[in-house]
């Protein structure tokens, strides 16, 4: 089963995840109170659809003003969204997320998966986030990082930091990757997910770590 990213997005906050301010709207009326709501001088609107590939598709996109964002909110929702990941028919786009804009200094890639081969929890990381991790495999199989976890003890930190300085993370981000990649486990196990997916995990100008998109699906032999 798969989530939107917006509810993806809460279930990371609830394990201390730290993600963009926002809120969902299911109607453009709405979306000029949400974006004053928010304030600063940019806010990002989102397409809420189970695929990726939005921002190349025109399914992200930033507004300078409220009146902007419901304008771009307004075209949004109800249309038909096509990108590489939904086939040629496209996803109606039912909801936007409306989500405060962020200075990005780095995009990550962060994803935990289980890997069938030892049915065990592996972390896949790499510093080409935002774009397609499929075309990265292909391109460039050197900045992929793979940490594999003992699902007995977790992730210990050592496998954090590990990856961190594989992506060319300095000290103070490294630190706060340890933190957020053990929060993002914890979601893993807790909510019996098959894969958490986000791309980009960003670090923003002032240091901080956030994921700015999220994938989240779960394992449906689990659900009860
Ligand atoms: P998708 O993976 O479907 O293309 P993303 O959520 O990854 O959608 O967004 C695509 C790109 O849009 C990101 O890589 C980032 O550069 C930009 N972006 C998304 N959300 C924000 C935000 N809140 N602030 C600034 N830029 C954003
Ligand atoms: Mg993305």
């Amino acid at each position: 089963m798969k989530i939107h990213e917006y509810q993806a997005k809460s279930v990371l906050a609830r394990f201390g995840v730290p993600v963009p301010r926002g809120e969902v709207a299911f109607s453009a009326d709405d979306v000029g109170d949400i974006a004053r709501r928010l304030g600063g001088s940019v806010v990002v609107v989102k397409a809420q659809i189970h695929a990726g590939g939005r921002g190349k598709g025109g399914g992200v996109k930033l507004a300078k003003s409220p009146d902007e964002a419901q304008q771009i909110a307004k075209q949004m929702i109800g249309m038909t969204l096509v990108t590489h990941q939904t086939g040629p028919e496209g996803r109606k786009v039912g909801r936007v997320l409306v989500e405060e804009g962020l200075q990005i200094d780095r995009e990550l890639y962060l994803s935990i998966v289980i890997d069938r081969a030892t049915a065990c929890p592996v972390v896949i990381a790499s510093a080409a986030g935002g774009m397609d991790i499929e075309e990265v495999a292909e391109s460039h199989p050197e900045k992929i990082l793979r940490e594999a976890i003992d699902s007995g003890t977790g992730i210990v930190p050592f496998q954090a930091r590990k990856l961190a300085f594989g992506m060319g993370l300095g000290a103070g981000p490294a630190q706060k990757l340890v933190t957020v990649l053990t929060a993002i486990y914890k979601a893993f196990i807790e909510t019996d997910a098959s894969m958490i997916e986000i791309n980009p995990l960003i670090l923003t100008k002032g240091g901080d770590l956030l994921a700015l998109d999220a994938k989240v699906a779960f394992d449906d032999n689990a659900m009860y």
